[in-house]
């Protein structure tokens, strides 16, 4: 029968190792996605995540028209509605790229042990990170918290696979299985539509992740290592919300790198950027041995921090890019019209949240998973933490970023607070830095008890 290709955060055809395996099959091919709301413990998406995945999706399907088939949309939990299409087309294979977080794994365990008890063949392939989880170990067995180590380990293990090509075609069956219409599942915001900075700023779906790819390759790459931490620079390469939806595969991305640098000339931002990756790849490792990364402290002794009640207006002060800090303003702004935001100023908003506002790391990440792009499961928390002080490798708690020396040193003439938060030195702060950061400091000796 039919093999069933189960599209999850690997929205993209060309290095798809589960497409590949259905095509090699020789049997017809369904393309499936999945909305899945419903199965335990996964997270439902932010606003700005349905946004894209509407576009990708739509792209996607675009994709597979011009080779022969078509997406098939289904939503509820996974676990059923898979099992139902595989019944549905007596299809004899399901095909997917795997996922490392808890609730994923325990759907696609469960599913899998299904499917083989009734016969039909199960495959699973490694397709978003460049390393598994259990493939890197310490010299104990054990897994790294700390990164320099990791990654290093990572760099001794046989280098990432090359990428697949591009499949030419994805012959459909002859009667496609019914599907939903994008459109009704809602995903992009009506009423009010509050999308318009992402469509002038983004445009979701595979052509367009590698046609970034190459042009940061060609035009930025050279001056990565030196401009990557000023936001009105303009020279990181963007790739973050398609390597989130899998647009784009780690292992191009990888790869293009490595022959784009092979020249010598930009070697060492090359290696930068691989690093950066790397960070990634920690993130998905750290979330795989600690599923409890969005919710709970990694380092347990900050469970001892006296979070002040939350005042809910100091919390939507940050939000709305309203908190007279001319570069958190400018930040949190960026954010709300794109749906992005650069890394250095995701640092500098995240410690004024933290340790200025003393609110929550957890109400911080919430605000990102809806308006981020690029929010992920690992990646979003994973961050909150580290600058948070109780992550994995991360920040020391008493490193606490002033915003304004941030905003002298990566903006020094000023231009990305011009273009996001003009207006924002004429207002007060809503608090005393010095002050605030003397009372955050006080906070954290409950920490240091505590340990
Ligand atoms: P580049 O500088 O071009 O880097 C290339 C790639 O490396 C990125 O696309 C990304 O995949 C990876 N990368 C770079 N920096 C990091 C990092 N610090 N941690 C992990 N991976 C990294 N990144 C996400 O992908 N999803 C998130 O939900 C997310 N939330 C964040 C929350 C906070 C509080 C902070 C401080 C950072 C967060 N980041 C997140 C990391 C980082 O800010 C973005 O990956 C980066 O800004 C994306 O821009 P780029 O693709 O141009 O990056």
């Amino acid at each position: 029968g039919p093999s069933i290709v189960w599209f999850r955060d690997d929205l993209r055809i060309a290095d798809n190792p589960a497409l590949r395996a259905a095509l090699d099959r020789g049997e017809p091919v369904i393309s499936l996605y999945v909305l899945d709301a419903e199965s335990d413990g996964v997270r439902p998406l932010g606003g700005a995540a349905r946004w894209w995945l509407h576009h990708s999706l739509a792209s996607l399907d675009a994709r597979l028209r011009e080779r022969g088939s078509l997406l098939i949309l289904r939503r509820g939990p996974a676990e059923r509605v898979v099992a139902e299409t595989v019944r549905d087309a007596a299809a004899g294979a399901v095909l997917w790229n795997r996922r490392y977080g808890e609730a994923e794994r325990a759907v696609d365990t469960a599913l899998k042990a299904g499917l083989r008890e009734d016969g039909v063949e199960v495959e699973s392939f490694a397709a978003s990170v460049l390393f598994e989880p259990w493939t890197v170990r310490t010299g104990v067995g054990d897994h790294y918290s700390v990164f320099t180590p990791f990654w290093k380990a990572c760099l001794a293990l046989p280098a990432p696979r090359a990428p697949l090509p591009e499949p030419r075609e994805v012959p459909g069956p002859a009667r496609a299985p019914a599907t939903d219409d994008l459109d009704e599942w809602s995903l992009l915001p009506t009423d009010p539509d509050w999308a318009e900075g992402l469509r002038e700023t983004w445009e979701p779906g595979e052509p367009a992740a590698r046609r970034r790819l190459r042009a940061f390759l060609d035009d930025d790459l050279g001056s990565y290592d030196a401009a990557r931490d000023e936001p009105a620079a303009g020279a990181t390469s963007l790739l973050s919300p398609r390597l989130r939806w899998g647009e784009i595969s780690p292992y191009t991305v990888w790869h293009e790198t490595v022959d784009a640098a092979r020249s010598g000339r930009h070697a060492a931002s090359a290696h930068r950027f691989l690093s950066e990756l790397g960070w990634r790849e920690f993130a998905w490792h750290t979330l795989f041995h600690f599923p409890a990364l969005a919710d709970k402290n990694l380092k347990p002794e900050f469970d001892a921090f006296p979070w002040p009640r939350l005042r809910p207006t100091m919390l939507e002060a940050w939000q709305r890019g309203r908190t007279g800090i001319p570069l958190v303003d400018a930040g949190m702004r960026e954010l709300w019209r794109t749906g992005y935001m650069h890394n250095r100023v995701r640092m500098v908003v995240a410690s004024f949240l933290i340790k200025n506002l003393m609110i929550d790391w957890r109400r911080g990440e919430e605000w990102f998973w809806d308006t981020l792009v690029d929010a992920d499961t690992a990646n979003n928390p994973f961050n909150w933490q580290w600058v948070a002080g109780s992550g994995a490798d991360a920040a020391p708690y008493f490193r606490i970023f002033n915003p304004e020396l941030q905003a002298a040193k990566f903006d020094p003439d000023g231009r990305y607070v011009a273009r996001w938060a003009p207006d924002a030195d004429e207002r007060d702060q809503i608090v005393d830095l010095r002050e605030t950061r003397q009372a955050a400091l006080e906070a954290y000796e409950a920490v240091k008890r505590a340990r």
